[in-house]
């Protein structure tokens, strides 16, 4: 990214990937590289569907999927691709009349292995179907669920049986002339999953889909997620990513934003620079943090706030911030703006005040890219 031309160590050069579209949202080459969740209500029931994919998109998801396990969720699956503000993938496995449904019923994309629907009658009817409706494949290889001669093969789950297996399918997608495709090869072993996408990576120009599958709850599948997919993300693979949790999916979409912003491959709203607080704090800084996530949550604008308990290191993270707020003595701090040291406030009135500063401030950048795309 060559905005980073000050900063050269914190380049990231991605890999070079085709584009493909799915649905509104372009995916690979040089789009920004999309966050995705996928609902975990009963798929027949469009209403409670709806609102989690609203959620979801409210939260900042680009792309939610949606299985599609039976004739009902393929009923429901139209109201909902119907209602989505983003794009809808269906999630398929092995049922081909599901996955025609699916993108009559306005999917986007079909999450299908073309290998694992039969014979090349229905693959060909699958692929019709995607076709005539503008829907992209999206290949997803799992290591616990490899085809048997790959198993025999290979004797386990490895980076070769994964990357096979989805070779295999994209020829299948080739064969037929569809190349609308992305593909994800994933695991829930960190080190088999990463593997597995490096080989791909080299293997294939198609837009890679990341994830580090069944990572586990919040705190675990957040780790083992930020080291997988972020790992890879800083060798440049990946165009679009999920993160797995057992957990609500919204709580994916932040986790998988966050990922990406750890690494400046994406911003979006506050990005709170705040320290762990010790004796020296001015003010309670855990909870003032806690408070301020909350209230800062419908803020989309990419900007940053560093909320720091004292001036061992205030001063300092508010150099770099859009705004800052630094503890100080006898119930007071100071308050940052541009970098700035601006004006005194009580920690009374701090947490208003902030949230004020942040939205004036987001107001501010929203009409001035307004204004320059205007010219
Ligand atoms: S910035 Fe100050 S309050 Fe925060 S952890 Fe460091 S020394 Fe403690």
């Amino acid at each position: 990214m060559d905005h980073n031309h000050i900063r050269p160590w914190r380049n990231i050069e991605r890999r070079k990937s085709r584009q493909i579209m799915v649905g509104n949202v372009p995916v690979g080459g040089d789009a920004p590289i999309s966050v995705q969740t996928m609902t975990n209500t009963d798929s027949g029931d469009a209403a409670a569907t709806i609102k989690q994919v609203v959620a979801c998109a409210e939260a900042g998801a680009d792309i939610v999927r949606v299985s599609v396990p039976d004739t009902d969720a393929s009923a429901a699956l139209r109201e909902v691709c119907r209602e989505s503000p983003v794009p809808i993938v269906a999630d398929i496995h092995f049922h081909y009349k599901r996955a025609i449904e699916a993108a009559e019923a306005g999917a986007a994309c079909l999450r299908i292995n073309p290998g694992n629907i039969g014979d090349a009658t229905r693959v060909r009817e699958v692929i019709k179907a995607a076709r005539d409706h503008g829907c992209s494949i999206r290949i997803g290889v799992n290591a616990g669920s490899l085809e048997r001669h790959l198993l025999e093969k290979y004797g386990e789950p490895c980076p070769d049986a994964m990357i096979e297996s989805g070779l295999d399918h994209i020829r299948i997608l080739q064969d037929n002339d569809f190349h609308e495709f992305k593909i994800s090869v994933k695991a829930s072993d960190v080190f088999l999953a990463s593997a597995a996408y490096m080989g791909l990576a080299e293997a294939t120009d198609a837009p890679i889909h990341l994830g580090i599958t069944e990572a586990g709850g919040m705190i675990s599948g957040t780790v083992k997620s930020a080291i997988g997919l972020g790992n890879l993300l800083w060798m440049g693979i990946g165009d679009t990513i999920r993160v797995s949790l057992s957990a609500d999916p919204v709580e994916e979409v932040k986790i998988g934003y966050e990922i990406l912003k750890s690494l400046g491959l994406r911003h979006r709203g506050v990005n709170i620079i705040s320290c762990p607080s010790c004796a020296r704090q001015g003010f309670d800084v855990i909870k003032t943090v806690t408070v301020l996530e909350e209230r800062l949550a419908h803020i989309k604008t990419p900007m940053s706030l560093s909320i720091i308990g004292c001036v061992v290191n205030g001063p300092g993270e508010a150099l770099m911030t859009d705004v800052g707020f630094t503890g100080g003595g006898a119930g007071s701090g100071m308050v940052y703006l541009a970098g700035k040291q601006s004006h005194k406030l009580s920690n009374e009135q701090m947490v208003e005040h902030i949230v004020e500063q942040v939205e004036k401030k987001a107001a501010e950048i929203e009409a001035r890219s307004a204004a320059e795309a205007a010219e």
